[in-house]
């Protein structure tokens, strides 16, 4: 047996970081987390909006500690911003709703518009407001949690897929290398799969997709110190963040736990909804969050369909399969197999090349449109 601890956390999100770091005073924790690096999933690709009262019971109570915890300790992670509901004509009982369901006070649509100057009062037609909603530095107070953990001595283990979990005389296994008395189940969206491993009874918890994009918008307002901005039958939402906008369209579907992207579609009707309140237009989407597919279309230049993993495994759209329904019939018939890091590094090296040679690809051709033309051309102007 490689290790021996106290306690090991599953996960290397907001919510295993942060037990971790609270535990490594008091114990000998490892924390094992799948991907290169810790907060690679929901952590890292949130609006990061705080609002001390939204959520269950349970959550609002752990809002409230948390609240009091980063204000004492950890003064300069919560940012206050206020939020602003907008109804569009027509949707007075969803504003009202809306309004209601997050606390929100009526203001008028004058002082919406000092808050909010970008909102267009032709669409506009009801406001209301709260003050205490704030921005949580979400990367400080990752990078915070992780040096407490590493001056405690916590031992974080990215590239650590948990697989296996046995239970021996009381004691933990896992991925038969290491051991733990106690084991705590951070897995976010991975959390049943986690409690299957364990050969606990899963707590049914549905994991639903959530899409953000972040946008250039053309506007001469000074946009940092603007509201989080809600249209109020919750078809988008929008705020500020490092000098550009995030706007998203609010979706929830239910899915299973993978790597998520935004769709295009998803995004185009966030950014529409958007569009239809605010006067500003959106110049240019930057990112939308999806850290493999966007480095491939960073690298290639290449709007492309996503690669898509399943079970561990890739699947890239012209090269594994040519449409939709060969995907879904490939997904069918499906048999799961494990893969190591090294496996997955080259999958994901051979996706790169399929891009770049489908971009050369394309490259050559537009090159030798190009040369066609100026030969025509050339040709004619001789003649
Ligand atoms: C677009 C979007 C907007 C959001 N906006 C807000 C907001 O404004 N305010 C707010 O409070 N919340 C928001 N959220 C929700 C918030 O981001 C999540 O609730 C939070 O990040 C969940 O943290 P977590 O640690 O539970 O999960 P995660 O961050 O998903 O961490 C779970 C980790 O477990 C790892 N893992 C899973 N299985 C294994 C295994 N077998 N072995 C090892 N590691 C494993 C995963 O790789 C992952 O890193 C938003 C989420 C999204 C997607």
């Amino acid at each position: 047996m490689a290790e021996k601890f106290d306690i090991a956390v599953i996960g290397g999100g907001i919510a295993g970081i942060s037990a971790a770091a609270r535990l490594s005073k008091h114990a000998k924790v490892g924390l094992f987390e799948q991907e290169d690096f810790i907060a690679h999933h929901s952590s890292s690709r949130s609006a990061a909006v705080f609002i001390s009262d939204y959520g269950n019971d349970d959550v609002c109570e752990l809002n409230l500690i948390t609240f009091d915890e980063l204000q004492s300790k950890y003064p300069n992670i919560l940012k206050q911003r206020g939020l602003m509901s907008l109804e569009k004509d027509g949707e007075i009982d969803q504003f009202t709703n809306h309004s209601n369901s997050l606390g929100l006070s009526k203001i008028s649509l004058n002082e919406a518009k000092d808050k909010a100057p970008i909102i267009n009062l032709q669409f506009v037609k009801q406001a209301s407001w709260r003050d205490d909603v704030y921005d949580i530095d979400t990367d400080l107070l990752i990078q915070t949690l992780r040096k407490e953990c590493l001056k405690n001595g916590v031992q974080i283990l990215t590239n650590h897929k948990v697989k296996k979990l046995e239970r021996v005389n009381k004691n933990w296994i896992l991925n038969s290398q290491f051991q733990s008395d106690t084991l705590i189940n951070a897995g976010g969206a991975w959390a049943d799969k986690i409690a299957q491993l364990a050969s606990l009874k899963p707590k049914k918890i549905q994991p639903y997709k959530r899409s953000m994009a972040r946008v250039e918008i053309d506007t001469d307002h000074e946009i940092n110190n603007l509201p989080v901005l809600f249209g109020s039958d919750d078809s988008w939402y929008a705020k500020p963040d490092a000098g550009s906008m995030i706007v998203s369209p609010a979706d929830v579907s239910p899915c299973e736990p993978h790597d998520a992207w935004a769709d295009d579609e998803d995004i185009a009707l966030g950014i529409y909804n958007f569009e239809s309140m605010v006067e500003p237009k959106v110049e240019k989407l930057t990112s939308n969050f999806a850290d493999e597919y966007q480095q491939i279309v960073n690298l290639t230049g290449m709007p492309t369909v996503p690669t898509i993993k399943y079970e561990n495994e890739y699947f890239v759209s012209g090269r594994d399969y040519g449409n939709p329904q060969q995907l879904i019939n490939i997904l069918q018939t499906f048999k799961s197999s494990e893969y190591d890091d090294s496996r997955r590094v080259l999958e994901r090296i051979k996706t790169l090349n399929f891009h770049i040679n489908t971009a050369f690809g394309r490259l050559d051709q537009l090159l030798r449109k190009i040369e066609t033309k100026i030969n025509t051309d050339g040709n004619e102007s001789t003649d």
